[in-house]
């Protein structure tokens, strides 16, 4: 299996070599995806169940028993991105931490959204108070994140809500300091974690704190 190429913006960005790094996610971490997305469904007539750490197989139609099948799961969320994503809220407190961070860090985010959505979600993170480059993924994130990590001296953070996007980002860029978070409160019990491996914080004030104590910011 070849690799997945890098986004160019990887490459392409403005990132200060002299300043530290802070690389975040967005669905799950700075917008809350399921509510948004919930609400997208409901106006298809359909329910999300959050029983477990899964999102296809959460969509069910009232009523029934057994989840939609995963390709109109599949459908419903490629459309969610193309057409309505102001339907999602931003994380609580996420605009003004992240804030905080960008007066000694550079701030960058990186989600793995379909391509088509990057105008979309650039007017979205504008909106919302998020003004930073958006860099769109495919994949697991460690080596874009460990491309990003070398373009600075000093320390980088990564955020993610997803295991297997912290472990990436572990094995490509084991120095990069990988914290998880997860914005909704109803999926936070069934998110797969190893905190001793990725310290969890699922508020944003906690999770800037421990970014800024652990990058040795001065804005904490
Ligand atoms: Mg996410």
């Amino acid at each position: 299996m070849t690799d997945t190429p890098l986004p160019p913006e990887v490459f392409a960005l403005r990132i200060h070599p002299d300043r530290p790094l802070v690389v975040v996610d967005v669905d799950e971490v700075l917008g809350l995806f399921m509510r948004g997305f919930e609400a997208f469904v409901g106006g298809h007539g359909l329910e999300m169940r959050i029983d477990r750490f899964a999102l296809f197989q959460n969509i069910y139609r009232p009523g029934d028993d057994t989840h939609l099948d995963i390709r109109h799961g599949k459908r419903l969320f490629d459309a969610f991105f193309e057409c309505d994503p102001q339907q999602m809220d931003v994380a609580p407190g996420a605009a003004e931490s992240l804030a905080r961070l960008a007066q000694e860090a550079t701030v960058v985010i990186l989600t793995n959204a379909p391509a088509y959505s990057r105008p979309a979600r650039a007017r979205w993170l504008i909106d919302n108070g998020l003004p930073y480059p958006l860099v769109i993924g495919a994949g697991p994130k460690g080596k874009p994140v460990a491309a990003l990590a070398a373009r600075t001296r000093r320390a980088t953070a990564f955020v993610d809500d997803l295991l297997p996007n912290l472990d990436s980002v572990e094995k490509e860029a084991p120095g990069v300091h990988r914290f998880q978070s997860v914005a909704d409160e109803r999926l936070r019990p069934y998110a797969p974690s190893a905190p001793e491996r990725h310290p969890r914080f699922d508020t944003w004030p906690d999770l800037a704190e421990a970014i800024a104590r652990t990058l040795r910011l001065n804005s904490r």
